[in-house]
């Protein structure tokens, strides 16, 4: 196999590339590359694919920092840590920080470690096309979550052992203390150092989760992705992040969205909007063209008369709302290609259409003028 290409050189961008000067050359690159634009084309669709995976990883704050610092390794799921890795590989929760520095007084919401607390929000993200932003559709997301540990049963200990209550608090995982203070005698409640305020004991630890009952594991999850979602958007998949503990529900799993820019359409809010170029006869005389939509090709009559920079309107044609009710529409702006290389038929064709400008009033002679442009450039891009 190849040894992969640096993404930054396949985008064509330094290292320090801003998002936006990323975003701009991938848009450049897929139009160069994309298979629409290259029917056909072997090594335009190997380059598409490279500079798509690229692109990927760049977008994506996560993976880009991943990709800095530990190259490709740092971003492919064969080398391990995978999608969702977090420096933080275990099972840290800002409570269980708070008690160890203020000495495991039952301060703060988790007085009983007992008591039924919710599992922590996953994180995964999530790369789609424009096309199936605006339509919808459905991926399979990989991430990283915790678990109740499947060979314990989520208790911590090894199978065929037990946990004990801890007979120095009798379970309840905090002990009370009483000081004497100058207002007389204070009882203060503080976590049990025999148990680590767990209230059990556990003599032989399970070897898959070392006792603690939860272990970090690969899920991979089928997610429906809403018509209209937008580049930078997060789905909020209910229950699918960390496990809670003690009977408590799973947190939530946030999808992070990125929308891949398309080579011709542009989204602005819910409107697409794209440029078509039109010849200069067409937009002198008023033609049929066929204009790229979501939906397909449909022809649109542009008037005769066309200016650079005219927009028309394709209604309902743009990006469906996520909230399910309407649509954007379609703007075109035109552009006009003047004609090079013209021959020297179309040149004295042109010269006669010149002086012809001169006689404002005299429209039956522009009118067959144009007539004759017309049949000239249909006939020279036939030959
Ligand atoms: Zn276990």
């Amino acid at each position: 196999m190849a040894e992969k290409r640096d993404y930054y050189e396949v985008m064509g961008v330094p290292k320090n590339a801003s998002d936006d000067e990323i975003k701009k050359a991938y848009r450049k690159l897929a139009k160069q590359y994309h298979p629409d634009l290259n029917p056909g084309d072997k090594t335009a669709e190997a380059k598409f694919k490279e500079v798509n995976e690229a692109y990927e990883v760049l977008s994506d704050k996560e993976k880009k920092a991943r990709y800095d610092q530990f190259g490709h390794a740092g971003v492919d799921p064969n080398f391990g840590g995978g999608p969702g890795a977090s420096p933080f590989d275990g099972d840290i929760d800002l409570g269980d920080i708070f008690n160890s520095f203020f000495g495991g007084f039952g301060v703060g919401r988790n007085a009983n470690p007992n008591a039924p607390r919710r599992g922590r929000d996953a994180q995964a993200s999530v790369t789609i096309s424009f096309e199936e932003a605006a339509k919808g559709t459905k991926k399979q997301v990989s991430y990283q979550r915790i678990e109740s540990c499947q060979s314990c049963g989520g208790s911590g200990a090894e199978s065929g052992t037990e946990t004990k209550t801890c007979p120095q608090c009798g379970g309840t995982g905090q002990v009370r203390v009483s000081q004497r203070t100058p207002f007389g005698v204070v009882q203060t409640s503080r976590g049990c150092d025999r148990c680590g305020g767990k209230g059990k004991i556990i003599d032989h630890p399970c070897h898959t989760c070392g006792g603690t009952g939860r272990v970090r594991k690969t899920k991979t999850l089928e997610i429906t992705i809403p018509a209209g979602i937008d580049d930078g958007q997060t789905l909020n998949v209910g229950g699918h992040g960390d496990a809670g503990t003690n009977g408590g529900p799973a947190g939530d799993l946030h999808v992070f969205v990125t929308v891949r820019p398309h080579p011709i359409f542009e989204r602005r809010g819910n409107d697409v909007w794209c440029e078509m170029p039109i010849t200069f006869a067409q937009a002198a005389l008023g033609a049929e063209v066929v204009v790229p939509t979501l939906d397909g090709k449909v022809s649109y009559q542009v008037h005769d008369g066309t200016q650079p920079g005219d927009v028309f309107k394709l209604r309902g044609k743009g990006i469906p709302n996520i909230h399910g009710r309407g649509r954007g529409d379609q703007y075109v702006r035109v552009t006009i290609e003047v004609p090079k290389n013209l021959t020297d038929r179309q040149k004295e064709i042109l010269k006669e259409f010149d002086g012809a400008g001169d006689e404002q009033r005299n429209y039956q002679k522009r009118k067959s003028f144009f007539d004759k442009i017309k049949d000239l450039f249909d006939t020279e891009k036939k030959e």
